[in-house]
């Protein structure tokens, strides 16, 4: 179990109700969670999942801000 600095305040996992997975990781998403929609894919609070599913480009910046 995960207890970060975003628990607090969360309801308890163990009686909070889940009603979505993550489209990213597949993690529980419990009522009361706050979570991103992106395509209206719900994906949990976590950088990395949400960067997963929107895929944007790393590219160095010189070549981010040529033109297309
Ligand atoms: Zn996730």
């Amino acid at each position: 179990m995960n207890l970060d600095r975003f628990s607090q305040g969360l309801p308890d996992p163990a009686e909070a109700e889940v009603i979505a997975h993550c489209a990213a990781c597949g993690g529980e998403i419990y009522a009361g969670e706050m979570v991103y929609k992106v395509d209206g894919e719900i994906v949990c609070d976590n950088w990395e999942c949400v960067i997963g599913i929107v895929d944007p480009e790393f590219v160095p910046a010189e070549e981010a801000v040529m033109p297309a």
